[in-house]
């Protein structure tokens, strides 16, 4: 291997974990004038570009309705307000995803009752989900975590037996699918995010709610205005979480790209996969994978290193100039602010064990073959392998 006649291009230093600059470049012109618009038109909140954004996200989904709101942790907590949600009330969800699909439920003063991952695919265990079920269940929260749905069909098979309502939380997989069905058009609501680094991201915060019920879109577009119907009376008290236009004007022109790009994503994906099997990595390491009846859209590529080595491949990969993230080091069940529900370390196993192994590597659309192989001969030389950083 050392004497190769033909010169390989050098490999890059430096791999960023995200790189929304190169994302942006591109349709910088586009992006400014749509953004220009919306300041020379003077109205910069639920203006039509946002009302135009919800059309557009509606169809995406393919649900009739969709109601912008200002973050995905808002369009989860309005989501639990539409449902009635409080006090006293239990709300089952993953342990192991961000905090909001969990602190959604405790501001409304409900419960969240956290429950195990399926190891495969990271996502809600739909036996641990029937298992957690008690007469006060109000709402079982499905994460599709990375970019991939959760295992809807049986969780909606328990919510429809016991009468309660499913909320998917999509922030991380808007365009993924179950079944031939939309993130977002599965459950009762679904939840999206338009923060930067999800697959459409704005230029700041930004969420949406979308569903199929027109009376669950009425009591959202109410909440996220204040409750307010007409203009000055209220008929409860609901929030103010509005999308700005300049976010809207900008999310219109990058929903047009969101299938290239999820493409991009999905070919680097199987691009790793290569790479990692040429490189003989997949003893060391798990790598992730697409279940059969789902579109993964690979918001995150997420390996697990086992043996306690996690730490010390992602220490390794800095030194290499490889950027990766810990998505998530530590489970909401052990966290200070839920220690009061009593949870102990070994209440949820798996989800503490992938909590323990689990590193996210680069995976954005515009990430180049060099820099994917960089990656993969980074993390075979951490085990030792020589790799030239080529696909078989
Ligand atoms: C990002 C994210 C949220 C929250 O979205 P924001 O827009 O940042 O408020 C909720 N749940 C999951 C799984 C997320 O990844």
């Amino acid at each position: 291997m050392g004497s190769t006649s033909r010169k390989e291009p050098p490999l890059p230093t430096v791999v960023p974990l995200l790189d929304v600059n190169r994302g942006y470049i591109p349709l910088r012109d586009e992006l400014l004038s749509a953004i220009t618009r919306v300041c020379d038109s003077g109205q910069f909140v639920l203006g039509p570009e946002v009302q135009e954004l919800e059309q557009n996200v509606a169809r995406f989904c393919g649900v009739e309705h969709a109601i912008a709101c200002a973050s995905g942790s808002d369009a989860l907590l309005l989501a639990l307000m539409a449902h009635g949600v409080g006090r006293g009330d239990q709300v089952v969800v993953p342990s192991f995803t961000f905090f909001a699909t969990a602190s959604a439920a405790w501001r409304l003063g409900a419960t969240p009752v956290f429950v195990d991952i399926d190891p495969e695919t990271m996502n809600l265990s739909p036996a641990a989900v029937e298992a957690a079920i008690a007469p006060s269940t109000k709402t079982i929260i499905p994460v599709h975590l990375f970019g991939q749905c959760a295992e809807m069909a049986p969780i909606l098979e328990t919510a429809r037996w016991h009468g309660i309502a499913v909320i998917e939380d999509a922030a991380q997989a808007i365009g993924a699918q179950y079944r031939g069905q939309s993130a977002g058009a599965i459950g009762d609501i679904g939840c999206l995010s338009f923060y930067p680094t999800k697959n459409l991201g704005g230029f700041g915060d930004g969420g949406m709610l979308t569903t199929r019920s027109a009376e669950l879109a009425s009591r959202l577009n109410l909440l996220r205005g204040h409750g307010m119907r007409p203009r000055y009376f209220h008929r409860e008290v609901g929030i103010n979480s509005r999308l700005d236009s300049v976010q809207a004007a900008a999310l219109n022109v990058k929903l047009r790209y969101l299938n290239a790009w999820t493409q991009q994503r999905q070919a680097n994906a199987r691009r790793y996969r290569e790479l990692f099997l040429a490189a003989k990595l997949d003893g060391e390491l798990s790598i992730p994978a697409e279940a059969p009846d789902r579109r993964h859209v690979w918001n995150q590529f997420t390996i697990r290193v086992p043996n306690g080595a996690r730490n010390r491949l992602r220490e390794h990969l800095a030194q290499a100039g490889v950027g990766s993230e810990i998505y998530y080091p530590l489970p909401l069940h052990l966290q200070d602010c839920f220690r009061g529900l009593g949870y102990r370390e070994g209440s949820l196993p798996e989800t503490e064990r992938a909590a323990a192994e689990v590193l996210s590597l680069p995976i954005f659309p515009e990430l180049t073959p060099q820099e994917q192989e960089a990656v993969v001969t980074a993390v075979a030389r951490f085990y030792g392998r020589k790799f030239k950083g080529k696909a078989a």
